[in-house]
């Protein structure tokens, strides 16, 4: 059995080192991390600019919610200084088991499996006298040690902000699905989503969407709603910056109430308002995560906004059998001529059938390494390449993953080729980057 002393102590020993072995040893902790998660099928980071905007409670209540829909979830709290997910279950007294094999997670309920790091402190004062690279190590031994099992969704409540915490937490985590964020209306928080998204946007972590939490108080005796931190600042920079806007939740005495008796506030108050707002945000997160959404199509951060006629497709509409997934590599905006020196590539979902783009987004290009675009195309789940120029090796490499490639097609706009694409009528040219 370890305690958290032991623990600690571990983390201590594990913090990285900035030279060649330390970046080998970083390798290979995403590696044992990735493998821990292996069976974990979505992951979906919670991620807010500051404290105290309900970021906690959102992520608590997406994890019983996802689980009251008979999904296997599992809620991770990685918020170190001030893990707050215990006590919004009504956890606080319990602590995790820990083996030779790793730390067990609480169960909150058959669906439902908790961990915090709060399970492992002694007091929550422990937490903040971890200094600088032991948080790394901290965190790092977190997302090794714990034992999931089979998951459907993994939900993580990211340390606010977007400093070194959230980073070693997103970069250690692996390819989420997405982020959600959470803001408040007030400016000084609309601002912070501005800085949540280009971290998103830095580690290639898709924008799910922004919620804006506190958003007004309606009277419970007169009805009248009072706009206590403005209202919309989160509505607008979404919008601003392209990324979807997944709904506000009013201030309800109900949450307050709910988290203080550690209970999810959507049972707590049924009828409220604010569980009706929670609800309609949770649908729209869980058909995102499973491609099927209503509203809100896969945007990434930069992401381009679909045809008006395009957006709003469900796959209630479409039959998946028939849809695929296209990635185009650009530069200035056209189709880039030479595959390995794109700038971003749009990644579209089409309907071969209905001839209609699903969803329509930007993702910038990642680092130019030999054998990596593949494997990331991959990971993007792309069955077709639309290029200009392709070297042999990446040809094969993509063959070899049963990716689909048409390669010498002419530089022209992402739209107009997939157009050409469904009408059937894109015909593969002179590859002009043969070697
Ligand atoms: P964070 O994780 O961002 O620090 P928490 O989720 O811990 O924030 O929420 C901080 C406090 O605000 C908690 O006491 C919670 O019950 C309360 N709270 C969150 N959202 C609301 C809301 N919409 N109305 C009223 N209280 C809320």
């Amino acid at each position: 059995m370890r305690n958290s002393e032991q623990f600690k102590r571990q983390a201590r020993a594990d913090r990285p080192e900035r030279n060649d072995s330390g970046m080998r040893k970083q390798a290979e902790d995403r590696q044992e991390i990735a493998n821990r998660l292996s069976n974990v099928e979505h992951k979906i980071l919670v991620l807010s600019g500051k404290g105290g905007v309900g970021k906690s409670t959102v992520a608590a209540n997406l994890a019983i919610f996802l689980s009251q829909q008979g999904k296997k979830v599992g809620l991770l709290d990685i918020d170190i200084h001030g893990p707050s997910i215990p006590k919004l279950l009504g956890l606080e007294d319990s602590r995790a088991q820990a083996s030779e094999k790793g730390i067990m997670p609480i169960a909150f309920s058959d669906n439902l499996k908790v961990m915090s790091i709060g399970f492992l402190l002694q007091s929550r004062d422990d937490a903040v006298i971890w200094r600088g690279p032991m948080k790394y190590g901290v965190i790092k031994q977190f997302l090794k040690d714990v034992q999931w099992g089979d998951l459907d969704y993994l939900v993580v409540d990211s340390p606010p902000g977007t400093g070194d915490e959230p980073l070693s937490v997103a970069q250690l985590i692996g390819r989420p699905d997405g982020a959600i964020i959470l803001t408040t209306p007030q400016d000084l928080s609309v601002i912070d989503v501005r800085k949540c998204v280009s971290f998103c946007k830095k580690l290639h972590i898709p924008v799910l969407g922004v919620v804006e939490n506190m958003s007004g108080f309606v009277c419970p005796s007169c009805g009248e709603r009072v706009d206590i931190f403005k209202a919309g600042g989160g509505a607008r920079m979404a919008q601003d910056l392209h990324v979807p806007y997944l709904g506000s939740i009013p201030i309800d005495p109900s949450i307050v109430a709910a988290s203080d008796a550690g209970r999810s506030f959507a049972d707590e108050a049924k009828n409220s308002g604010a569980a009706a707002a929670f609800e309609q945000i949770a649908t729209k997160i869980l058909d995102h995560v499973r491609g099927a959404t209503t509203e809100a199509p896969s945007f990434l951060t930069g992401a381009t906004r679909p045809k008006p006629e395009t957006a709003g497709a469900t796959t209630t509409e479409t039959n998946k059998e028939n849809r695929v997934r296209i990635a185009i590599p650009l530069a200035s905006g056209k189709l880039a001529q030479h595959f390995g020196h794109c700038e971003e590539f749009a990644i579209l979902d089409v309907d071969t059938v209905s001839k209609r783009t699903l969803n329509s987004e930007r993702i910038g290009a990642p680092a130019h390494e030999p054998g990596l675009l593949p494997r990331w195309l991959r990971e993007q789940n792309v069955n077709v390449i639309i290029a200009g120029g392709m070297g042999q090796r990446a040809k094969r490499l993509f063959d070899e993953q049963n990716i689909e490639v048409i390669v010498g097609v002419p530089a022209n706009e992402p739209q107009e080729l997939i157009d050409t694409y469904v009408a059937g009528e894109l015909k593969p040219g002179d590859n002009l980057c043969d070697h």
